[in-house]
Order: C-alpha cells, then sequence, then structure tokens
C-alpha cells in the first residue's frame, strides 16, 4: 500500500466544502479587529484571540515596524547561538517582572514552549500527568517525552479526586510534571487552580500551568490563572503565548532562574530553532507595556464576554457557563454546526466551528470568542443575528 494512499482517499474536506459549509482556511483580506474583510464583505469577527484588540494598535504597528527598521526582518539563527537581540532579552525581563517570577525564556511559538518545557524536563523514570482535555501543544509534548521513555499519565478532564487517584498510585520518590492549561481553550473553563497546587505539594510534583487564553483575561491586572487565585508563588511554571493577547507570535515560559537556565542549556526547541523576530518581539513588548498601561482592559474584555453569554442564554441557547473570554455555544451535532455557520457567515458574523474529533460526542459547538474593542453595536448585531437563525433552524423558540 502506497503512503500517500490515506491522502488520496481523504474526501471529507472537499465533500464539506462542495456542500457550501467549509469553514476553514478562510482567507482574510483586511483586519480591523472586530470587523474582518472576507470574500470582499465586511464581517463581525467573535472568533478571534485578539482579546485586547492589540494587532492592529497604532503604538504596536509602531514598534514592529521601527524594530524592522533597526534589526531586518528575522534573526536568522537559533537563540542560543546568533539569534538573540537585546530586545528577547528586554522582554524577557518585563515578562518575569509582569508575571511576578524569577526569569523567562522566549520561544519561537507558544506550540513550541510545551515542547521546549516538557520532553526536556521529563525524562526516564520520570512522570508527566496531564488532563485530559489540555491543548494539543502539551499532548504533543508529552508524546515527544514518552518517546523519550518519560511514564505519562491522564486524568479526568478538571477532575481533582482522579488526579488524586493517579498520583497515589506513582512512586513517592519519583519527580513528577503535572501539565494543565489554565484556561481550557475550547470551553474556557478556568483549572481547579487551589485544589491542583493542594495535590502538587502533598504528592511532591511541579506544576506547569499553560496561560495562553488566561493572560490579559483574569487574575490581578490580567496576570493570569495563578494570580487569579492568589497563586503565584505555588505554580511552578508558567506558560504563555504572544499569538493572543500579546497581539503577535511567539510564546514564553516564566519560573525560578536556574530552571529557565537548564531550559535554555537543554531545550532542542529552543537551541534548533530560529528566535522570534525582531517584528515579533517588538510587538508583543509593545502590547504587554499596554496591557500593564490600561488594567480596565481587561474588565471591558471579560464584561462583553459576560453580555454574550447572557445574551445568548436569555434566547434560549445552550451556552457554557463561564468568565473568561470564551463563551461556546454548544449545538451538539457537527452538521448542524456547519448549517449555522454557514447562515452566520451569510449574514456577517465569524465563529469557530468545533466539531468532533475535536470535541467530546454531542458537544459540537460554535467556539465564540470575544475582544475588548468589540462596541455593543457589534455585539448586539452578533446577538440579534443569532436569534434570526437559531429560530429559523429552530433550535430556540
Ligand atoms: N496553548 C493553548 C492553550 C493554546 O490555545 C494555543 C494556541 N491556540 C497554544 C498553546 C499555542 O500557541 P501558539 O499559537 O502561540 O503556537
Amino acid at each position: 500500500m502506497d503512503l500517500f494512499q490515506k491522502c488520496y482517499s481523504f474526501t471529507r474536506a472537499d465533500e464539506v466544502k462542495g456542500a457550501g459549509f467549509y469553514p476553514y482556511f478562510r482567507a482574510i483580506e483586511a483586519n480591523e479587529g472586530p470587523v474582518v474583510k472576507i470574500e470582499n464583505r465586511e464581517i463581525i469577527m467573535a472568533g478571534s484571540n485578539n482579546y485586547h484588540g492589540l494587532t492592529t494598535h497604532p503604538k504596536v504597528k509602531e514598534a514592529a515596524i521601527n524594530a524592522i527598521r533597526k534589526y531586518g526582518t528575522g534573526c536568522s539563527g537559533s537563540r542560543y547561538l546568533t539569534g538573540t537581540l537585546d530586545l528577547h532579552i528586554q522582554l524577557e525581563e518585563k515578562l518575569a517582572d509582569f508575571l511576578e517570577k524569577e526569569a523567562v525564556l522566549l520561544f519561537s511559538t507558544g506550540y513550541q514552549t510545551a515542547q521546549g518545557i516538557i520532553p526536556t524536563l521529563v525524562s526516564k523514570g520520570e512522570f508527566i500527568i496531564s488532563d485530559k482535555d489540555n491543548h494539543a501543544s502539551i499532548v504533543a509534548a508529552n508524546m515527544m517525552a514518552k518517546g523519550g521513555f518519560a511514564e505519562f499519565k491522564r486524568y479526568k478532564h478538571n477532575d481533582m479526586s482522579d488526579l488524586e487517584r493517579v498520583l497515589s498510585a506513582l512512586p513517592v520518590d519519583a519527580p513528577k510534571l503535572i501539565a494543565s492549561d489554565g484556561v481550557f481553550s475550547t470551553t474556557g473553563e478556568i483549572v481547579e487552580l487551589p485544589k491542583l497546587v493542594e495535590l502538587a505539594g502533598k504528592y511532591n510534583a511541579r506544576l506547569l500551568i499553560d496561560d495562553a487564553h488566561a493572560t490579559g483575561v483574569i487574575g490581578h491586572c490580567g496576570r493570569g490563572t495563578a494570580s487569579e487565585f492568589g497563586l503565584t508563588d505555588k505554580v511552578d511554571m508558567i506558560m504563555g503565548t504572544f499569538s493572543k493577547t500579546f497581539a503577535s507570535l511567539g510564546g514564553f515560559v516564566a519560573g525560578e532562574r536556574a530552571v529557565i537556565n537548564y531550559l535554555k542549556h537543554h531545550a532542542p526547541a529552543l537551541i534548533f530553532s530560529a528566535s522570534p523576530t525582531p517584528a515579533s518581539v517588538a510587538a508583543a513588548d509593545a502590547a504587554l507595556e499596554i496591557v500593564k498601561e490600561h488594567p480596565e482592559t481587561v474588565t471591558k474584555l471579560v464584561s462583553n464576554a459576560q453580555y454574550m453569554r447572557d445574551g445568548f442564554v436569555n434566547m434560549g441557547f445552550r451556552v457554557l457557563d463561564g468568565r473568561t473570554a470564551i463563551v461556546p455555544v454548544i449545538l451538539g451535532d457537527d452538521m448542524l454546526v456547519f448549517r449555522f455557520w454557514r447562515k452566520l457567515f451569510d449574514a456577517g458574523v465569524f465563529v469557530n466551528a468545533f466539531i468532533s474529533p475535536g470535541v467530546p460526542p454531542n458537544m459540537a459547538m460554535l467556539r465564540t470568542s470575544y475582544m475588548a474593542t468589540h462596541e455593543k453595536q457589534h455585539l448586539d448585531r452578533i446577538l440579534e443575528i443569532f436569534n434570526d437563525i437559531g429560530k429559523e433552524m429552530e433550535i430556540i423558540s
């Protein structure tokens, strides 16, 4: 059998495209933040992770342009060798200060950050223990660690008694790392951090929290999950990304100086990959400054999301409860999601269609997410369109 046979017989995407329901890889032609242009039409964006709306902020754009003028377009090397700029070091120091950790290490993407941390730290005879619904970047990193003969265990999603069941069965003295999303990327749920911290302490495990969807959203002035619970000193490593609140591209891990120093000298994902570009780092740096200067933006973001959650619930939609910027509207059935998505798109709203196996069976959803720069008129228009389509498709009455 030819290796490519699976590619030749993969027809599902073409079938959905043929039926006119394909929601993926839609090219955005212009991006103003809450409103984008697709197929030459203005569409309200309700699916972006640009939480503070900073990708179009004049100061962020200017910082990126100035960095290109000063340093050029790329670093052409890894941090380890020729790819460290003063910009990288400055941003690491600022982030360490913001997150109240001793040190920070930048990576070129958030995805790569997990690859840089987990397989580097957890090796043969050591344990990685992971929430079942963690982000794909952690799952892939766990597989790499497992390939390096680390022991890999999973616990039921955000279920602390199941975590305790797993931990209590492991050798007491074996080194362990527990990894969890701070805010789960599909549902927007927040991890049960106080109990997680208690169990990590009880069973002598280190803790890694992925704050991709938490930074800028929860915690004191947007400092994320550990800060939200007043447990910054109990979370050993906080990882994050520049692709959401920080309006750029790149990732980071914050933690103890000795741990960051070890990762710096051992993580293949850092050592064998080019460093984030000058423009990416300068944009993230400028975005961080704006986040620090405007803590009220966090409040606006969360209240926008709450406005939408209440709106959907009042209309009769099934919405997962929460207090982050992610508001999933559960429809249950994949085809229903595609049909609803298409009607939304035609009416001028873009959301994310999440279907199985990306979500559990019967949890197919329109994952909506909000920005602080959405104005009431945008939000009301989204609600009005959802209401019309929901009634037309007899999902709500
Ligand atoms: N962690 C989580 C929870 C995420 O949602 C994402 C991106 N969707 C990442 C990590 C990866 O970040 P990046 O896009 O910077 O690679």
